[in-house]
């Protein structure tokens, strides 16, 4: 039994100054021992060699380990296999495999060679070049695009048995999601770990219609606690914090262990409210007091 740990998301900086924040964000977490961080690929506007760009740097750069994310749609087998190996030849470890919403450029893809089908069949792939350990991703209030809660279980399964370590979750707001989502997976025959996926708020409206597109439910008792103060920096502040460390605590009751945070590449402080056991002692222990 060891505390929970944490991961934490970054995008990849696209402007001198994000470049400045990006930095100074990733080294204040590194004073936290986290479990690693990842890096999005092509994810908010952000162009996909950036990603590589950043990936490299920060592996050369970071004691906390770094886990690549890769989506494979829009690049063929070989394309994206390459990017793989180049993280394997930068001492990458872990990478976060995905799909991608990059349905435009797949057609192209297609058209320049083989393309992986789904994301079981891409960590086949991954793990034929290196024993990575791999992340997917998992929604608790079901991908937007999929049929039903069953097709994301069975789907999630079928990633599992291809060789995934464990899944991070779409952001949510209500613990008790987890508790559920972790039930429905546990009934579709999956044990290993899931990750509850935070995202701090900050600026409330971008987060709402962010939700909105994610298909993550926003609770009413949070619209009208954040509503009322989203012009106000200080008072938005404090129930940002407040809420997260409420809602982490909450899921350490829910016996969550391992939180993965969405920084937006902004600091996130974590309290030590009201730690208990832990039940997934394979990843180090990391927390800031
Ligand atoms: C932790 C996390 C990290 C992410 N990082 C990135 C990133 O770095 N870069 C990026 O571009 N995106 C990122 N995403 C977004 C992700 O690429 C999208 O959610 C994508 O649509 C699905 O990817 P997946 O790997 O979950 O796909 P899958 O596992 O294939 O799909 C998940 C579920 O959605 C269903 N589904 C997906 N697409 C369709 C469709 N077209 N029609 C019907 N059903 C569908 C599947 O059947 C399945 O049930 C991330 C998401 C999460 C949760």
């Amino acid at each position: 039994m060891t505390d929970p740990v944490f991961s934490y998301e970054f995008f990849p900086p696209r402007t001198q100054l994000g470049e400045r924040r990006f930095w100074r964000t990733v080294g204040r977490l590194e004073a936290q021992d986290a479990a690693f961080f990842s890096i999005t690929y092509g994810a908010l506007g952000s162009a996909q060699p950036q990603s590589v760009e950043t990936v490299e740097y920060a592996a050369k750069e970071c004691e906390t380990p770094i886990a690549a994310h890769l989506t494979f749609e829009g690049s063929t087998i070989e394309e994206i296999n390459a990017v793989a190996m180049q993280y394997r030849d930068a001492g990458v470890d872990r990478i976060v495999a995905l799909r991608g919403d990059a349905r435009a450029e797949s057609e192209a893809a297609k058209k320049r060679g083989a393309c992986y089908q789904s994301v079981p069949e891409f960590i086949d792939g991954l793990l034929q070049i290196h024993p990575f350990d791999i992340s997917v991703a998992c929604y608790p209030h079901v991908h937007p695009k999929a049929k039903d809660l069953q097709t994301d279980l069975r789907v999630l399964k079928e990633k599992f048995d291809a060789g995934a370590n464990r899944a991070i979750s779409q952001f949510f707001f209500d613990p008790d999601d987890y508790q559920r989502f972790r039930d429905h997976a546990a009934t579709a025959g999956i044990s290993a770990p899931i990750v509850a996926g935070v995202l701090p708020i900050r600026d409330f409206a971008s987060m709402v219609s962010f939700a909105e597109k994610c298909g993550t439910r926003v609770p009413k008792s949070l619209v009208e606690q954040f509503e009322p103060i989203a012009n106000d920096s200080d008072a938005l502040a404090k129930a940002s914090q407040q809420q997260l460390d409420t809602f982490i605590d909450k899921l350490i009751d829910n016996d969550c262990r391992h939180f993965h945070i969405y920084t937006l590449n902004q600091m996130v402080n974590i309290r030590r409210c009201n730690l208990k056991q832990s039940v997934d002692d394979s990843l180090p222990v990391s927390l800031s007091a």
